[in-house]
């Protein structure tokens, strides 16, 4: 099949989040399959590429990943040259409704441009929303584009695209759209859910994750539509790339290990101590904490138990940007337990990666978590996560038991404070009986999350 690939940020051009590293390595997988793919993904100022040819007389850069993958590369000065991705400091930039709608149009027309037949779009998060809008509305007199097939993918449900009605004149799109079973939500317009009803077919990024979005609780205002589609929401897990998550080739881990000899992490630990100004003591165990600072990712919960935390014998690393809030309330920890908190509060891929590595514990209690790409990350680098049973989560970590030698993390089961420090205290305890940590951490070697299961499901849907 030809199947094009629309998303907003792929590995290794752009990456702010998990949906990169999917877009990525993805295609990859169906790519191996016998599938032909294209990628298209629009391109910023500061998306990174080795190889660039300027494509006819627009914007357009060609890339290549995999054996065969083209990565078209949108430009356009106004929209994708400045410095941030989605927005800066001051929140979201206010034109990204124009955007990323220029973005959608120009990747319909440079498919057109291109004349190469194509099966099915596939469609991910609201950037890309406006796709299955247009093919099914606007497009579907044009013969190039009646029979294509859209998927869309839900990456994360808590981002929509809502903008106010005033800039529906932006979208380039009849009027009658703007109701009830269209772009309509609340009196403003709503990108996501416009996409959810027109295109052929949705899924999202874990089992667990389309069961819960269809509930109220986490269904963000668009449950109902979710509920409403016939063939309903197919959950399908993520992979992981294991080739760029390796810890013995890992080019950002100083001191390279594997499942088979780990004896090195204690010297990454070491070094990432040093690195975040904590002292470097061997015994004391590492929690790490890789994410965006928001409270999705369970800042809320991690800040509010710290004092109770830090009772114990324990060191804490957090690496990450975001909310302003969570900035400052971080430093203020760091500074009443200057022996215990190491930060790096920063988006960086080299302090990702050491953490990964360097600590004995990941932390990531989310409030909801679609599939989340760290628990598995951590895994497979020999660190031990510690997880709010939900989305992904819930898909992919099991709890610790002991006395049946069973599961490869620590879960909690309510999203309250004392469901966490419960767990993390277990944890704490578990690092002290060394013969029962070390199996533990054979068990996280040994778990395994590749895309090719998960491409021959996405293969099922396009062949639906
Ligand atoms: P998200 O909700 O942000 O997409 P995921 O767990 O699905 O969360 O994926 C996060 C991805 O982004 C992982 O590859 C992780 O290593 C990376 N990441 C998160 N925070 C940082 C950071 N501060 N620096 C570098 N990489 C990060």
């Amino acid at each position: 099949m030809r199947i094009v690939f629309c998303s907003s940020e792929v590995v290794p051009f752009t990456k702010t989040g998990g949906l990169a590293d999917v877009a990525g390595s993805l295609p990859q997988a169906l790519e191996k399959l016998g599938h032909e793919l294209i990628i298209i993904t629009p391109y910023y100022k500061t998306a990174k590429f080795s190889e660039v040819k300027k494509y006819s007389l627009n914007e357009v850069a060609v890339s290549k990943i995999g054996k065969n993958i083209k990565v078209y590369l949108l430009g356009n000065e106004k929209c994708f040259g400045r410095d941030g991705i989605y927005g800066d400091k001051n929140g979201d930039y206010s034109d990204n409704l124009q955007r990323f709608s220029f973005y959608c149009y120009e990747l319909l027309k440079l498919l057109k441009r291109l004349e190469s037949p194509v099966d099915v779009i596939h469609c991910h998060d609201w950037h890309t929303a406006l796709i299955p809008v247009i093919l099914k509305n606007e497009y579907q007199k044009d013969p190039f584009f009646r029979n294509i097939k859209s998927v869309f993918t839900i990456h994360n449900l808590a981002y929509q695209g809502v903008f106010p009605k005033e800039q529906y004149v932006h979208l380039g799109l009849d009027p009658e759209l703007f109701h009830i079973d269209g772009f309509e939500f609340y009196d403003q317009i709503n990108v996501m859910k416009a996409g959810l009803i027109f295109a052929d077919r949705v899924t999202t990024v874990s089992p667990q994750y389309a069961m819960e979005i269809q509930h109220r609780e986490f269904g963000c205002g668009l449950d109902g539509v979710l509920r409403n589609r016939p063939e309903g929401v197919a959950g399908i897990l993520n992979g992981l790339d294991y080739d760029l998550w390796n810890p013995q080739t890992d080019p950002l881990v100083e001191f390279p290990y594997s499942a088979k000899d780990w004896s090195n992490k204690a010297k990454n630990k070491a070094s990432l101590q040093k690195a975040v100004g904590l002292p470097q003591r061997p015994d004391v165990p590492l929690f790490g904490f890789v994410g965006r600072l928001c409270h999705q990712k369970g800042l809320d919960i991690l800040i509010e138990s710290l004092d109770e935390l830090m009772e114990h014998n324990i060191q804490l690393v957090f690496v990450g940007s975001g909310g302003e809030r969570y900035h400052r309330l971080l430093e203020a920890c760091a500074q009443k337990y200057p022996e215990k908190i190491g930060l790096f509060l920063k988006f960086g891929e080299e302090m990702a990666r050491r953490t990964y590595a360097g600590s004995d514990f990941f932390m990531m209690p989310s409030v909801y978590e679609p599939c989340g790409l760290g628990q598995m990350i951590s895994l497979c680098y020999g660190t031990i996560p510690i997880v709010h049973r939900t989305g992904g989560l819930a898909d992919t970590i099991t709890a610790y038991d002991p006395f049946r030698s069973t599961g490869n993390g620590f879960v909690f089961f309510q999203y309250t404070k004392e469901g966490f420090v419960f767990c993390f205290e277990q944890a704490v305890r578990a690092y002290n009986d060394k013969a029962q940590f070390k199996a533990l951490i054979e068990r996280a070697f040994a778990c395994r999350f590749t895309w090719d299961k998960s491409a021959l499901e996405y293969e099922k849907i396009y062949k639906e």
